[in-house]
């Protein structure tokens, strides 16, 4: 694949712990920003109940719980427990401080 540079200014304390991680993990910078931007443009989710990956810019919002509606088992947040959805609705939390917004 070709490859084009790309020039980032970040803080200096973050960079150097981050490059520190990928060291110990056998990976890069580069791959991790790219891995980064990669879920960013195109993030996915997985349905909680069967498991298939949810394109989430396609998929429908269920109106009551707000949760994706999945495409295979049609099943969303009113399937599950209130415990369960809870524990749901905190894990988004992840994927939302990680993207600076809201997921799905
Ligand atoms: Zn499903
Ligand atoms: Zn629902």
């Amino acid at each position: 694949m070709p490859r084009t540079k790309l020039t980032l200014t970040v803080d200096p304390e973050i960079l150097a712990e981050a490059k520190a991680k990928a060291q110990s993990q056998h990976t890069s910078i580069s791959g991790l920003v790219e891995n980064f931007l990669h879920f960013y443009s195109e993030a996915r989710l997985y349905c909680f109940s069967c498991g298939v990956a949810l394109d989430v810019t396609e998929r429908e919002t269920c109106a009551k719980c707000g949760f994706l509606k999945c495409s295979d088992c049609a099943k969303c947040g009113c399937d599950l427990s209130d415990e369960a959805r809870q524990a749901v609705f905190h894990m988004r939390r992840v994927y939302e401080e990680l993207l600076a917004g809201r997921v799905g």
